[in-house]
């Protein structure tokens, strides 16, 4: 049995270069960008009127003994439809929201501050030089850093990349996975006629799901009964396809019935570690043959999920590019909570918020392996070594789900 920290190095010294791909924007949601950008262009592109009105040049606006000025209307820009030439002294246009300032013109004057009669219009009020326009190059220049290498693209990242043409980004390639799920017991959720001795799968979905929630592709999945054999083969079938990751599920243990680790090694992989230091998750079984790893899961779905938490989803991440998966709080402990046994305890617990206030932790009242409801109704979990104890008020890190 190897400790937690031996494990997650050893994950470390196996991990495979992640690898690039050029995609479109509508296949870039969620995708982690692999270099700096800077912009190719400048925003706005062009100066532009930031009100619906008209496009003058301040000069002329001066109020004589009184009277607003009066300008000629000479003609119109529109968004889409730019004005073809240049204001003359005493002349306006029409202008719209967006649309291109022509030249000689410096200001823009709202409609509502104007009165229109004929072909003239009136300035009412006091015009400010500038006032109302949108400058090109003042959100950024061209040549300015957009982006950093590492930044995970979302609606608004999208946006801007085609606010500035560009329509193609290089990112990382989404992991590929096949998922294996073993248990000669296993019924499908959907089954009517679900046998008493039988248990519904969860874990495909939970795993698929998890897969999916980390950003990876599952390529395929197979339900396998307890057979020698048949897990041999299934693990053959996917380790030609050169996926990333296989994730077993169940059959890793000491049973008679647990033959992922044996039917592995004889599919060619070889073996990384067995049996960790740790409750939830101890005969975590992890080998690789070539680019691939292979994870043997225990089937226990709260074991199952921890092991993907702490070791699948990590190799996932590094695989795209993404250094850390987890995200933690600090907060305070309101009851005892100790760790007697001899293995590091993933313990799940409670989180508590209070406005202002630290938050506070509550330990999960069953923390059964097989109980998959505790790590729905938990919101993280805290790390507690052999003989540790946490004292009421005590601070801890807490690694939400
Ligand atoms: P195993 O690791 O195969 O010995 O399985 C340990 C426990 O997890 C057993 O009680 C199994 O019935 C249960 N189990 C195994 N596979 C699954 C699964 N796919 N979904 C839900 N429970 C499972
Ligand atoms: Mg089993």
């Amino acid at each position: 049995m190897i400790s937690v920290e031996e494990a997650q190095r050893i994950l470390q010294e196996n991990s495979v270069e992640p690898r690039r791909e050029m995609v479109g924007l509508d296949r870039a949601c969620g995708r982690i960008l692999c270099d700096n950008i800077v912009a190719p262009e400048p925003s706005p592109r062009y100066t532009s009127s930031a009100m619906d009105g008209f496009a003058l040049r301040c000069d002329d606006c001066t109020i004589k003994q009184g009277d607003p000025a009066v300008l000629e209307i000479v003609g119109e820009s529109q968004a889409g439809i730019p004005f073809d030439g240049e204001i003359p002294v005493g002349g306006t246009i029409r202008i719209s929201t967006g649309a291109m300032l022509p030249d000689g013109a410096d200001t823009v004057v709202r409609i509502e501050d104007t009165r229109e009669s004929d072909n003239q219009v009136e300035i009412l009020g006091v015009v400010s030089f500038g006032q109302d326009i949108r400058r090109s190059g003042e959100e950024f220049q061209q040549g300015d850093p957009l982006f950093t290498a590492g930044c995970r693209l979302g609606a608004r990242e999208l946006a801007l990349l085609a606010a500035v043409g560009l329509h193609t980004v290089e990112v990382y390639a989404q992991p590929l996975v096949s998922l294996l799920v073993t248990g000669t017991e296993l019924a499908s959720p959907d089954d009517p006629e679900i046998l008493s001795h039988q248990i519904r799968d969860s874990n495909s979905i939970m795993l698929q799901s998890a897969v999916q929630e980390a950003g990876a592709l599952l390529r395929d999945r197979y339900h396998i009964l307890d057979s020698f054999e048949d897990t041999r083969e299934a693990i053959e079938r996917a380790s030609a396809c050169g996926d990333d990751v296989i994730l077993c599920s169940g059959g890793v243990s000491v049973g008679r019935h647990d033959h992922v680790k044996d039917a592995a090694l004889a599919a060619g992989f070889s073996e990384l570690f067995w049996k960790i230091r740790q409750k939830p998750g101890k005969p975590l079984f992890v080998c690789r043959k070539n680019d691939t790893l292979l994870f043997g899961l225990p089937g226990n779905p709260v074991s199952a999920f921890m092991c993907f938490n702490n070791y699948v989803g990590p190799v996932l991440a590094k695989l795209q590019g993404i250094g850390s998966v987890h995200r933690s709080i600090t907060a305070k402990a309101i009851e005892r909570v100790e760790n007697k046994g001899k293995r590091t305890n993933f313990i799940r617990v409670l989180v508590e918020n209070k406005p202002n206030e630290m938050a506070f932790i509550k330990e999960v009242a069953q923390q059964g392996s097989h109980m998959l409801s505790t790590i729905v109704h938990a919101d993280g979990y805290i790390v507690l070594q052999p003989g540790e104890t946490l004292k009421p008020g005590g601070l801890i890190e807490v690694f939400l789900f």
